[in-house]
């Protein structure tokens, strides 16, 4: 072979033995199995990525709802509350005093528990002779 011609125009076509031709073969071959590998990866990424945007968007419209609903229930209670009217702080106080005299009241009872029991006679006033005899 006449290297002097080839010589003349490899740098238009490169220097491609059958070795390197071989080589480029199986690196080309590599090069589309890991294309069509990562078209097939990309595929299944945008099928999981539409399914994520599917089940956020419900997310979304279910809080939505909630919101709503708590703002409703929210804004209903209030005109509930208000229908009230404004309550007198002194009626308040007194409410809240007697509440606490009563619990202070009840804390000074005394329960008396097996007491027999007799036919024709009240238990009130089974009760009070017992309490004449202390
Ligand atoms: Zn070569």
């Amino acid at each position: 072979m006449n290297f002097a011609v080839l010589l003349t125009i490899v740098k238009f076509t490169g220097w491609v033995c059958t070795t390197c031709r071989e080589s480029c073969k199986a690196r080309f071959h590599n090069l589309e199995t890991s294309h069509a590998k990562s078209a097939e990866e990309i595929a299944s990424l945008s099928a999981s990525l539409a399914g994520l945007q599917r089940d956020m968007h419900q997310l979304d419209d279910k809080l939505n709802n909630l919101f709503t609903t708590n703002t409703t229930n929210f804004q209903a209670s209030a005109v509930e509350k208000s229908s009230y009217g404004t309550v007198d702080p002194t009626v308040i106080s007194v409410t809240v005093h007697n509440t606490l005299q009563d619990m202070h009241r009840c804390q000074r009872n005394v329960i008396v528990s097996g007491f027999p029991e007799v036919d024709d006679v009240d238990d009130k006033i089974t009760s009070r002779s017992f309490v004449k005899t202390i």
